[in-house]
């Protein structure tokens, strides 16, 4: 594609925008995001937003953190706009045990409970795909169950799977396991 393209491409982007609800002028990933996470579904983030779907889906997917759901099987229908999540300070009262891991992860960060790095080795490396750290909520009383602040902690893979991995029996996935049976192989080769 040529950059005289992607700039007419661009422009087309930016009337849309305008055309679209006032709201929606700056769809920031940090707004795409929120509204995600305050809703249950795809569509209910882009009626948070006050905007049309399409143009919520276009941005979601430019930031790739666009992820409908299989299908609205399991929410309720009046559920499906603008559901406040609980408060964190609940969470960790234990008052939300099934609270998903992966927002609870992100809220930390966000709401500035925890520093996005390792907490054991202070890895902090941001990943190019999506700009985040990749890290690992760890309960560490292995009860996944056990939202307490004082249970959790943040830890990159590497730690992760040193500290943890043997102890929580970690599936891995079939490629990984082809990763270290690969390693395994070459050292044994060396020696
Ligand atoms: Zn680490």
């Amino acid at each position: 594609m040529s950059l005289c393209h992607t700039l007419w491409t661009q422009t087309i982007d930016i009337v849309d925008v305008s055309n679209c609800h006032k709201e929606c002028k700056m769809l920031a990933k940090s707004k795409i995001e929120w509204a995600i996470n305050e809703t249950l579904s795809m569509k209910g983030a882009a009626r948070l937003l006050g905007c049309s779907y399409n143009t919520f889906k276009k941005y979601a997917k430019m930031y790739g953190i666009f992820e409908p759901l299989p299908s609205n099987a399991g929410i309720p229908k009046s559920n499906r706009v603008g559901v406040k999540p609980p408060e964190l300070q609940a969470i960790f009262n234990g008052e939300h045990p099934s609270y998903s891991q992966s927002k609870l992860q992100e809220r930390l960060i966000r709401e500035g409970y925890c520093v996005e790095e390792c907490s054991n080795c202070g890895y902090n490396e941001m990943r190019a795909s999506d700009l985040s750290v990749p890290l690992i909520l760890d309960y560490m009383d292995d009860d996944g169950t056990n939202k307490s602040f004082d249970n959790l902690r943040l830890l990159c893979y590497n730690c992760f799977y040193i500290m943890k991995g043997s102890r929580l029996k970690v599936d891995i996935p079939k490629s990984v396991r082809g990763f270290q049976k690969a390693v395994g192989n070459l050292f044994s080769n060396e020696s």
